[in-house]
């Protein structure tokens, strides 16, 4: 089994005296500073000079650029988002990483594809939220806490494990459990399940039951306009996959678990499906892909993105949003 670390797990005094800097001031870095100040640690921000900026001072933080945050921090928590973190690093960063320093991700994926390769004499370290920005703030304001999955990657002071414990007790993690990963197994399960269809099997179900003459509107309510989906899920975490059962109809059930229920061969088949995301990943192809069409301005990206706000749902869902009474974006200022 997994190792689960809880706050009686953590020795704060490996971070006595040190600053802990937060490059970028987003979903994960306002949230996670917050929550490290109101522990009790020094914090300081490093983000560019804009509305992000404004509001770390505004929520009275000491507030610098990257590469002045990066010169001062003992620990630096690099929370931009992946796709940009490698340039962020190498213009701002790399220079500043001197022997002693610890560097803190709230992912796997640059480490574990060599976009980021940080020197030999400094600690690398993961705690990794398995939740939103809102919620890493939300939980620890109501003292509930959340999962972060934690990885070592580099251990050169021999601290690492202390540090990144330190780090997840600071933001409210080891309340509810810091488990022991890897920055490999992370990325794993992450990008795992990203590459699971999950838009299109739902606008897929859009489709046949629309073109098997059913509204719009009660095919998005039963898929996720109601709110269903969010009690079903919250059903799961609370009670278990097979625990939550007993709380849809019998005939619910029945189609669940018996009606759906692949032969063996079938079973083995979607597998093997499972498997090809798992070595995508795993090969480096998804990833070499995306940066790939990064460098080229996202052509695909673009494309596909604007092929799919074409698609006649979306203006079904803004006009039943509207009547239900919640505005959401129209397709055009969808980024
Ligand atoms: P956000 O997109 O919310 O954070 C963006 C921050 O990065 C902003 O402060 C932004 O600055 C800054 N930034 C963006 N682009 C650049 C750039 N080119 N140069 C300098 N700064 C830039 O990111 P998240 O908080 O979502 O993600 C941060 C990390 O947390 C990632 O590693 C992610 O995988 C991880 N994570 C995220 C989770 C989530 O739910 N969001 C959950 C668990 C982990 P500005 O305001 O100036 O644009």
């Amino acid at each position: 089994m997994a190792k689960i670390y809880f706050d009686k797990d953590v020795d704060r005094t490996v971070l006595e005296g040190k600053v802990l800097g937060i490059v970028g001031y987003g979903n994960q870095g306002r949230a996670q500073a917050l929550n490290l100040r109101d522990s009790g640690f020094q914090v300081i921000i490093g983000n560019r000079q804009d509305a992000s900026w404004d509001q770390a001072r505004e929520d009275g933080f000491p507030v610098y650029t990257v590469a002045e945050t990066a010169s001062q921090a003992d620990i630096l928590l690099l929370l931009v988002p992946d796709e940009v973190a490698p340039q962020v690093y190498e213009e701002d960063i790399a220079q500043n990483l001197r022997e002693g320093k610890v560097i803190d991700f709230a992912s796997g994926y640059n480490i574990t594809f060599g976009f980021i390769i940080p020197p030999p004499t400094v600690d690398v370290v993961m705690v990794a939220p398995r939740m939103i920005g809102q919620g890493v703030r939300d939980t620890f304001i109501q003292g509930r806490g959340f999962p972060s999955l934690l990885g070592i990657h580099q251990d050169p002071s021999g601290q690492a494990l202390d540090i990144a414990l330190a780090i997840a007790q600071g933001i409210g993690s080891t309340r509810m459990g810091a488990v022991m990963s890897s920055f490999d197994e992370e990325t794993l399960v992450d990008l795992f399940s990203e590459h699971l269809d999950y838009i299109y099997a739902i606008r897929r179900a859009y489709e046949v039951l629309v073109e098997a003459g059913c509204s719009p509107e009660v095919v998005l309510l039963e898929w996720y306009a109601s709110g269903e989906a969010i009690a079903g899920a919250k059903a799961i975490m609370e009670m278990g996959l097979w625990g939550q059962l007993p709380l849809h109809s019998r005939t619910s059930q029945y189609g669940q678990e018996v009606w759906t229920r692949l032969s063996p061969e079938e079973d083995e088949a979607a597998k093997a499906k499972l498997r090809e995301v798992i070595d995508d990943i795993r090969s480096g192809r998804f990833a070499q892909e995306w940066m790939r069409e990064q460098q080229a301005g996202m052509p695909n990206f673009k494309r596909i993105r604007k092929e799919n706000l074409t698609h006649p749902m979306l203006a079904e869902e803004k006009r039943l949003y509207r009547v239900l009474g919640r505005e959401i974006k129209d397709p055009e200022e969808i980024t």
